[in-house]
């Protein structure tokens, strides 16, 4: 069973279907079954029993069902079968490409495909790629604990469309994606490597139409009239679940045996049937599950039973849909208590089932629903429950059972609304509507080519046959990673070593163009050969020379703005002001960071107040806010080193991460190399064709683009250009 393949079902024949056939297919049957099964557009992802074991097994129900859920006491973390989750994930990236277009949409569900992707990104960058998850997306708090944490964001972030049940989930993806990955969001997006992925919500429905005709099935209709002769003049309170330690079954139990505790004359007239469809019973825990269900059952039944009533019936199988639309529909009260779910179907199934004509109005019954099922949010009429409170669902649970007709008929009507216009088929049109949106963005946006063997190769070879070469680098960012603290971002060794071997290939200069102070540089850089540019552009020296002000400021606006970033500083803990000769910056990479975001937006609003007619600018770069005197950028500096523009034999190329350093690269002479790293894109200023964009993924990737230049000159020298 599963709420995804009943929701799915109604679109069957439309798409390709690409998954794991459930069971372990001899490898001699392999292409047999491929075959048949090709018949229906279904195409398998044959796994080992190894493979399902430590993927299905393991990782997926052992480590990510219990963490999405909130269960961590039921957390196993088994390092070697996160390596075949992996694997596995790279499998269906292949099956996918093979059996689509380069053009094609994908449509990637689940939990168990998180890293899908990102591989089929890297495998088909023309695809549009959309995911969507099915159980819930847990606090940034939770889902930290997971190992694999970073991967999995990563994977799923290599979608155009990530979409969830219900807008908390989405809410705790985006918290996560900001405290794991450093990637602050807008509500319904993020930017990630130049690239823009859309964040949604779309709860997930049932099939109405399907519904409906088993409704009308004489067979139900039969086996409803078997249920009111057997039950007549009795309240039915209704459980359908399948087992799984998430659905809070026994504190279900609990509850209604403390509403017979409470007035045991209650069994005469009320009868709980709980169907338990079995699951996962090849797992300990999930028979250890049943078992305690069980117990408590009988614990109940042997309390408050008498000749002729059963306080609580108990069917632990597969039930075919006709016995339960017939039980849906003859229920007084459906009883959800799940102390996790990410959407729950069954409450949507019996709201519908309830709302259809055709029901005497005594009939009409009451959802007493867990306010931590994903349904909750979607079915406004429900009476809701926290599961742990036993008492508040007793309560609940007398409420649903006094409601009057009028009152009961008018909560499905609300409930009944809602659930037609979440119908599954419509579900999928809405989330493939904003996939088709975001993906048709992307395409838009200019993103340069990542630098591949080919374009590299090309590169190279202009670089080794210049007559002079000029190397422009930002530092943060570009050339080193982020730390917490800007003063812990000294330059590694291998740093070092790559400056100074670049820097003494003859007819060649290295900049370093940073917005930090001229101290910090000369600190760190002043002892090689290399040509340092501090305060975006303000301050420069020659290796080893005197530093020298490449414009003079107005700066009477500093000292004000320097005083308001210190009162706020003071205001946010972690957050810092840094000084300099012509600008002041607000850094809030080390505090609290949804605070510090809100924080920096407001202070943004104040500056412009602030700064109105004074000769400054505000700059946003990576968690900070810098005011800087007008008319200096890094622009300035590149264009003083070259005022007459390049020379075809002189190679010159710059590289940066953020907006600063769209003046570095804008300002290059004609026909120079721009690298721009991370999710830094051309700026709209830049003319197209003037230069030569690259995209560079990060620091790491900066650093072995550089080394390469180097050991291309130990290469046979080619003939000059
Ligand atoms: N269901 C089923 N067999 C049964 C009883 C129920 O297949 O014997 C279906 C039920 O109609 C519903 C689904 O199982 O569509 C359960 O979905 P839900 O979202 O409530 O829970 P999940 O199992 O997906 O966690």
């Amino acid at each position: 069973m599963g709420g995804l393949s009943a929701a799915l079902g109604a679109m069957r024949g439309e798409a390709r279907w690409i998954g794991w056939p459930g069971t372990v297919v001899p490898q001699a049957l392999e292409k047999r079954v491929g075959t048949r099964l090709s018949k229906d557009n279904l195409f398998p992802v044959f796994l080992s029993q190894d493979e399902e074991e430590d993927f299905y097994g393991r990782v997926c129900n052992d480590t990510l069902w219990p963490l999405f859920h909130y269960f961590q006491g039921r957390l196993r973390i088994t390092p070697e079968a996160w390596a075949r989750y992996v694997e596995v994930n790279e499998r269906y990236a292949d099956v996918i490409v093979g059996h689509c277009e380069p053009d094609a949409r994908v449509w990637v569900h689940d939990f168990h495909l998180m890293l899908v992707p990102a591989m089929l990104r890297r495998r088909a960058p023309g695809l549009s790629i959309g995911f969507f998850l099915h159980i819930p997306f847990p606090s940034s708090e939770v889902y930290r604990l997971l190992p694999g944490r970073e991967q999995l964001l990563r994977g799923v972030l290599g979608a155009d469309y990530v979409s969830f049940q219900v807008g908390d989930y989405a809410r705790h993806f985006r918290s996560s994606c900001l405290r794991i990955l450093g990637i602050d969001s807008d509500p319904d997006w993020l930017d990630l490597d130049g690239r823009r992925v859309g964040i949604g919500v779309d709860p997930i429905g049932i099939d109405v139409a399907g519904f409906r005709e088993v409704i009308d099935d004489p067979q139900t209709e039969r086996l409803l009239a078997d249920l009111e002769q057997q039950y007549e003049g009795r309240k039915l309170v209704l459980g359908v679940e399948r087992l799984d330690y998430t659905k809070g079954i026994p504190q279900k139990l609990h509850a209604f045996e403390r509403f017979l505790e409470q007035d045991p004359e209650r069994a005469r007239t009320t009868t709980m049937i709980q169907v338990v469809v079995p699951s996962r019973l090849e797992s300990p825990e999930y028979r250890a599950q049943r078992d305690e269900i069980e117990l408590l059952i009988a614990r109940i039944n042997g309390r408050f039973a008498r000749p002729g009533v059963t306080p609580v019936e108990y069917m632990h199988r597969d039930i075919s849909k006709p016995a339960l639309v017939a039980l849906y529909r003859r229920a007084d009260v459906m009883m959800v208590t799940a102390l996790r779910d990410g959407m729950n179907l069954v409450s949507q199934e019996f709201v519908l089932c309830q709302s259809e004509s055709g029901l005497p109005s005594r009939w009409r019954g009451a959802l007493l629903l867990s306010e931590l099922a994903g349904s909750a949010q979607v079915l406004p009429g429900a009476l809701l429950v926290n599961p742990w409170n036993v008492d508040g669902v007793v309560e609940q649970l007398v409420t649903a059972l006094e409601l009057s007709a009028r009152q009961r008929q008018r909560r499905l009507e609300t409930m009944a609304k809602r659930v037609e216009a979440l119908d599954s088929r419509r579900w999928a049109e809405g989330f493939l509507t904003r996939l088709g949106r975001y993906s048709r963005r992307d395409r838009r946006t200019r993103r340069p080519p990542t630098v591949d063997a080919a374009l590299e190769a090309r590169i190279r070879r202009r670089f080794a046959r210049a007559r002079a070469r000029t190397i422009l680098l930002d530092y943060d960012g570009t050339l080193r990673e982020f730390e917490v603290h800007p003063d812990l971002a000294q330059p590694t060794p291998e740093i070092r070593a790559l400056l100074r071997d670049l820097a003494s290939i003859p007819a060649t200069e290295v900049h370093i163009v940073s917005g930090r102070r001229r101290r910090n540089l000369e600190q760190w850089l002043g002892r090689l050969p290399v040509h340092l540019c501090a305060e975006h552009g303000y301050l420069a020296r020659e290796p080893g020379g005197e530093w020298r002000t490449l414009v003079e400021l107005d700066l009477g606006w500093l000292r004000p703005i320097e005083r308001l970033l210190r009162r706020v500083a003071a205001d946010v803990p972690g957050a810092h002001v840094e000084r300099k000769s012509c600008s002041v910056a607000w850094h809030y990479r080390q505090a609290e960071p949804e605070y510090g975001s809100w924080r920096a937006r407001e202070l943004l609003n104040d500056l412009h107040q602030h700064l109105a007619g004074a000769s400054a600018e505000i700059l946003q770069g990576h968690q900070v806010i810098e005011v800087r005197a007008q008319g200096v950028d890094k622009g300035l500096y590149v264009r003083s080193l070259f005022p007459n523009g390049r020379e075809a034999s002189h190679f010159v190329l710059g590289i940066g991460d953020d907006r600063t350093d769209h003046d570095l690269l804008d300002a290059l002479p004609p026909g120079s190399v721009a690298g721009h790293v991370g999710g830094l894109l051309p700026s709209t200023r830049s003319g197209g064709g003037r230069r030569e964009d690259i995209h560079i993924v990060g620091p790491g990737e900066v650093r072995a683009f550089l080394g390469d230049l180097v050991a291309s000159m130990a290469e046979p020298a080619p003939a000059p250009a």
